[in-house]
């Protein structure tokens, strides 16, 4: 690799601080991280991947300029920096960002290896109005972070509110965390009905959060981060034992609840032991298999592992219902339907928005009707707010649904006090 590289972070923060002590100008600072350094490594050795990364650092000095002088450094093994000046606005900045994700992503040819590494690229910029190197340097590693967020391949350019939203979402993080250990989290039910009697064919468990600081907080936010954490195992477990416990509840109570139908997340069915996790909750609540049903979204189910493929074949064959949740938004590949023990369609409140009025809507409801008829699937749509969406729906054959229409999803008791009232 051709030099001169400073090798850490400090040295990066005084050299860049003696750069901004020198000029009146702008900066931009720029750290780029190769993202599959582990697989590499791990399918090339360690002797091809150095040569990888040195090839890239070249590649690196050679898009971020001569203007780069002595201010490159390589801060931890896959990540490079650099300074930049001159550039004279933050538009150029951003340009240079992109121009860099899309150059890193040609195919590097090492000992006769071709390969195609991803990367990311987080930068910063400054007018040169007083920001101190280390604020800068920060700027530009949380832009990469933001970055890595979005996949590999993807870039950044720093901005203030990125900084507010990173550390609300480690603060969130934080909490959901503590909120899962101290079993704050709540589950509130809607029902699941027949659009033609009203009558709960099935009841949904939705995890809420209450942040004592922040207020509700949507699942919308926290189940990605509990699920780019992991946090998520812990807590789809939580909300499948207290759904079932909520509803051996209703049961003792002298109640005739339909099942609970629990989401949950991909993450939680590639590793082993959710099937044994799931049958001791049965046990443990005396319901049976028939009691609960799972959904899970249509996009977790593209990326399926044989051992979620596994899960789910037993979970199917012991009698537990499988639900593909917000159907017709993921990645509509129907390959899962043939492979997978799925027994119902879920469509997305997506296409039943604006069912009333726009004729495509109705027309990709129908369609989805008709191949879960052929394919002896049952259909459910899901986000009926009003009369003329659920006349719509049975008019495209579509028999049972889920809305604020029917009920809102709401806590424990008032879903007792629904089916004692009204018997569903
Ligand atoms: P989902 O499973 O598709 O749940 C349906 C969402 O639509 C719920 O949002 C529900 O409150 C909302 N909804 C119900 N009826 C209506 C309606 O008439 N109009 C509109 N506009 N919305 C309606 P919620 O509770 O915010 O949940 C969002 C998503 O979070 C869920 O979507 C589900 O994917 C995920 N989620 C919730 N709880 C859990 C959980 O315990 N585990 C996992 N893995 N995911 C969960
Ligand atoms: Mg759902
Ligand atoms: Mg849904």
């Amino acid at each position: 690799m051709r030099g001169p590289w400073l090798q850490d972070r400090e040295s990066f923060d005084a050299a860049l601080a003696v750069h901004l002590r020198g000029r009146s100008g702008d900066t931009t600072v720029i750290v780029l991280e190769l993202m599959d350094l582990p697989d590499l490594a791990g399918t090339y050795g360690s002797h091809t991947t150095l040569a990888i990364l040195g090839e890239a650092g070249d590649r690196f000095l050679e898009i971020a300029g001569p203007g780069a002088g002595d201010l490159t450094a390589r801060l931890g093994e896959s990540r490079f920096a650099a300074i930049v000046t001159g550039l004279g606005n933050r538009d150029m900045a951003f340009r240079l960002a992109r121009r860099l994700c899309r150059e890193m992503a040609r195919p590097i040819t090492v000992r006769d290896v071709r390969l195609a590494p991803t990367f990311c690229v987080g930068a910063s910029y400054s007018e040169g109005h007083g920001e101190t190197a280390t604020e800068l340097a920060d700027q530009a590693e949380t832009a990469l972070a933001e970055a890595r967020r979005h996949g590999p391949g993807a870039f950044c350019l720093f901005s203030p509110d990125m900084e507010d939203r990173m550390r609300r979402r480690m603060l969130l993080r934080g909490s959901l965390q503590y909120a899962i250990d101290v079993q704050g989290l709540h589950v509130h039910y809607q029902p699941i009905v027949d659009l033609v009697t009203g009558r709960a064919r099935a009841i949904e468990a939705l995890a809420r959060w209450n942040h004592p600081e922040l207020g509700a907080q949507s699942p919308a936010d926290f189940i990605p981060t509990a699920e780019s954490s992991g946090m998520i195992v812990a807590l789809g477990e939580q909300m499948l034992r207290r759904a079932l416990k909520d509803r051996q509840g209703w049961c003792r109570a002298g109640l005739d609840p339909p099942p609970v139908a629990v989401n949950v997340s991909a993450h939680q069915l590639q590793r082993p032991g959710f099937v044994e996790m799931a049958t001791r909750a049965l046990a443990e609540a005396e319901a049976r298999p028939e009691d609960l049903e799972l959904e899970l979204t249509e996009g977790t189910l593209i990326e399926t592992t044989d051992a979620m493929l596994e899960q789910l074949g037993l979970l199917s064959r012991m009698g537990i219902a499988l639900t593909v949740d917000d159907f017709g938004t993921g990645f509509s590949s129907l390959r899962y339907l043939r492979d997978m023990p799925v027994k119902r369609l879920k469509i997305d409140q997506y296409f039943i928005r604006d069912i009333g009025d726009d004729a495509r809507d109705f027309s990709i409801v129908r369609a989805i009707v008709a191949m879960a008829g052929a394919l002896k699937l049952e259909v459910v749509a899901e986000g009926i707010e009003t009369d003329t969406q659920r006349v719509k729906l049975l008019e495209a054959g579509c028999r049972v649904g889920q809305g604020y229409f029917f009920a809102q999803p709401m806590a424990e008791a008032a879903f007792a006090a629904r089916l004692r009232d009204a018997g569903v």
